[in-house]
């Protein structure tokens, strides 16, 4: 695996991976890697001739008061992951390497961009969109995989790539679970022991909307109704969002008509977690 800390050495080795018409992929993450991200790398794996992957814990999509500083960082294992995947590049800058000073220009997906995460983020995601556009740019992918986790992130990257025309097929992967249910996360090494089962009330609030669902409700007040009853019986976990959106324009809809987006954001202790189930028929 050659492991490329430069912009340019970057551009260099994905160029060369390219030759003879290969189709390389490319999984950007933000480190501290877990059974979610090595599941993008392994669909990467199948559907290309080479993987790229960076990891990036992107300043710009952090907030004045929220984790950068103590976001988790274990390069030395990642590194270790990552070969044992197969990888065939990895791209780790740095923030000066990434951001050159002075720079004033960002990719906004209007609308989109405030909605869900957005909207208790603000500015979260127009870095995350200038990032991954920068990534498109330096890696030139014919494939890049992203996590259904991020669900708001993979409809803002799609629209990004729509919008822009950029020549690069996106793919959105399952979220990868914890045997008793809780989205693998790096943010769940956080969370204390009685943290990590208060978690579960994500997992359980939209298990709760789809047996509702199921039950024949399609009424999306009842829904979130459903969902709120659960809350209520974990008042250590404060709801930041629940919302019953379209899985594209992440517009909140009234009824469950065609497959719809059901997305919770929560934070237990000092931790906000993310989950999320598509209702399909
Ligand atoms: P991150 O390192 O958190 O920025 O995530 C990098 C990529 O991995 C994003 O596309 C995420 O959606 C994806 N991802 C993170 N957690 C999971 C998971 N539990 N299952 C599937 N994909 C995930």
């Amino acid at each position: 695996m050659k492991i490329c800390a430069t912009v340019a050495e970057t551009r260099a080795a994905c160029r060369r991976a390219h030759t003879n018409s290969k189709r390389l992929g490319l999984v950007p993450t933000m480190g501290a890697l877990h059974e979610g991200h090595l599941s993008l790398v392994r669909a990467a794996k199948a559907q290309c001739d080479a993987v790229a992957v960076s990891i990036f814990v992107n300043p710009t999509q952090f907030g004045p008061s929220e984790d950068l500083a103590k976001y988790p960082r274990q390069f030395e294992r990642d590194c270790e992951l990552l070969k044992k995947e197969g990888v065939a590049i990895l791209f780790a800058p740095s923030a000066e390497e990434m951001y050159p000073k002075g720079e004033v220009t960002w990719v906004i997906v209007e609308g989109l961009s405030e909605r869900l995460d957005g909207r208790s983020r603000p500015g979260h995601f127009r870095g995350v969109t200038t990032v991954v556009s920068k990534l498109f740019h330096i890696v030139e992918p014919d494939a890049a995989f992203f996590g259904q986790k991020d669900a708001a992130q993979s409809a803002l990257i799609r629209r990004m790539v729509r919008d822009l025309n950029l020549p690069v097929e996106i793919v959105i992967c399952p979220i990868v679970r914890e045997p008793d249910g809780l989205a693998m996360s790096s943010r769940n090494a956080y969370l204390s022991p009685g943290e990590r089962l208060r978690a579960l009330a994500l997992q359980r609030s939209l298990r709760r909307v789809e047996e509702e669902f199921r039950a024949g409700e399609k009424s999306v007040s009842s829904l979130i109704a459903a969902a709120s009853e659960v809350f209520a019986e974990e008042p250590q976990v404060r709801l930041d969002y629940f919302e019953i959106v379209h899985p594209d324009t992440l517009d909140p809809v009234e009824q469950v008509s065609q497959p719809t987006l059901v997305a919770v954001a929560a934070y237990v202790g000092c931790t906000r977690l993310i989950d999320n189930i598509v209702l399909s028929f």
